[in-house]
Order: structure tokens, then sequence, then C-alpha cells
């Protein structure tokens, strides 16, 4: 070894190469492949593997950080024989890559409790875990922090992550009178996403109401047009899953 190899401060260098696992882990891996004459290849198969599983990890969190879900539920936790509106693998089709990839829609419609926003959560962690970006937002949420903010160009940052994410999701729409500039906000946005990006929407009302929700017949009419272009609505049906375990305990004791 000549000494400047000698002398190469690897801790500095890693740290440089911004390769903080292997920095902390690379003494222990060296050690190990000594101790068990290890193939140089199999050694730095190890570290570099270890790099990017570190990486792969905190870029998921920071991901799921992102989307905002309100639980993690998957698909798997889903009893899809409460819901027959939607077959556990017709549900299937919205969990692969290409619902993302295709920038479909898929809107849920129901009362509450019938599992609208899990479908919703179990659509999206999928997507995290392709390492796509998601936003989970509930529709009043948004426009609350939409009309707080002050100048356009606040307005305009609040929603650019909306705009622009792989997967968004539009929770409870409809649940609340809303305000008139929900109209607008909403075409914005799902105009912007139309043909590129994909969007789940939960709401309440029947596509038939959403005029009436927005406010606006023409304009609710544009949106479900584009919506529907390249997706496709579920009316759910049945009890609300709470209340449905409720009726089941009360009979018990009876
Ligand atoms: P919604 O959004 O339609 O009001 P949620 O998705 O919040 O309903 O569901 C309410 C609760 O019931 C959640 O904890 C959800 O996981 C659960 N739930 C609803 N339907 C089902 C189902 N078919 N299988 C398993 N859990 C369900
Ligand atoms: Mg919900």
């Amino acid at each position: 070894m000549t000494e400047a190899v000698l002398e190469f401060d690897l801790d500095e260098a890693l740290k440089r190469l911004r390769l903080p696992r292997i920095r902390a882990c690379w003494k222990e891996w060296a050690d190990r492949a000594a101790r068990e004459e290890m193939p140089f290849g199999d050694f730095l198969r190890s570290l570099i593997s270890d790099e990017v599983a570190a990486r792969e990890e905190t870029k998921l969190r920071r991901l799921l950080r992102q989307a905002n879900f309100p639980f993690h539920k998957t698909s798997e936790e889903f009893d899809f024989r409460l819901q027959p509106q939607i077959r556990r693998q017709v549900f299937q089709s919205y969990l692969e890559d290409s619902f993302v990839r295709e920038g479909r829609s898929l809107v849920l419609i129901g009362q509450p409790g019938l599992g609208k926003t899990h479908l919703a959560v179990a659509v999206g962690l999928r997507v995290v875990h392709r390492f796509s970006t998601v936003r989970f937002v509930v529709v009043q949420e948004l426009v609350n922090r939409y009309l707080t903010s002050e100048t356009q160009k606040q307005r305009a940052r609040i929603l650019k992550p909306y705009k622009r994410c792989d997967l968004l999701i539009l929770d409870e729409f409809g649940y609340l009178p809303h305000e008139p500039e929900l109209a607008h906000l909403l075409y914005e946005i799902i105009s912007e996403r139309y043909e590129r990006l994909a969007t789940v929407i939960t709401s309440n009302k029947s596509l038939k109401e959403w005029g009436r929700v927005l406010g606006d017949t023409a304009l609710a009419s544009a949106l479900i047009d584009r919506l529907m272009h390249h997706g496709d609505v579920y009316y759910l049906k049945g009890k609300s899953y709470r209340l449905r375990d409720k009726t089941v305990n009360v009979g018990d004791e009876a």
C-alpha cells in the first residue's frame, strides 16, 4: 500500500461522499470479513447493500410523513366480504403500479364507516412503498389552509404539492357545506393532474349531488368528466363497520 493510501482519511471521505451508513458500519464489516475470510466481493456487496437499505428506509419514512395518512391500514386488513360493492380482485387493480403510472382516478362514495378512507389509505401505502409521492388531505382542511393564506404566492405554495404528487387522496368531499372557493380550487387541482397523475376521492355525496355541493353544476360536471375519463366510481353500501360491531355485541348480550 502506498503512503498516500495509508494516510487517506476514510471517515472524512465517507462523510463528504454522504455515505453515513457505510461510515457507521464499515469497521464492523471489515472485522467480520477478516474473521470469516469473506471474499472481497462479498464484503463490498454487504457494505453497499447496507447503505442502500438505510437510504431506502429513510426515504420511506420521509414519504410516509409527507403523505400524512390518518392511519396505516392495508388492503389485507380490509374485509371485502362486508363490502360486496367492490371485490378484492377488482380492488387489486388500484394497488398496481399502472394506477399511478396511467394517472387514473378512483372515487369512493358512501355513508360514514364503510371503509372509504381505509381503502384510500391502502392504495396510498402501496404507492409510498414504491417510493412515489402521496398526499392525503381532508378536503375541508385544504380549503381552510387555502383561505387563511393571504397572498397569491402563499396559496400557490399550498397547492403545489397537491398538484404535483404522484397520488392525491382527497378525503371527505361534501361532508361539510363547503366555501364557494372550493369549486375553483378543486378544478384547478384536478385539471392540472388530469391524465398525468392519480387521484382518489372519498365522499358521502353521489356524483349527482356534487353540483350542489360545489354550488356550480357546470364546473362539477367538468370535474366529474375529467375524473371519470380514466377513472371509476364505487358506491359502497351497508352498515358502518363500527356500528355493525356494536349491534353484534348488543345482540350477543341480549
Ligand atoms: P369511512 O371513511 O367510509 O367513513 P373508514 O375507512 O374510516 O370509513 O372506516 C372506519 C373504521 O372501520 C376504520 O377503522 C376501518 O379500518 C374500519 N373498516 C371499515 N370497513 C372495514 C372492512 N370492510 N374491513 C375492515 N375494516 C373496516
Ligand atoms: Mg373517512
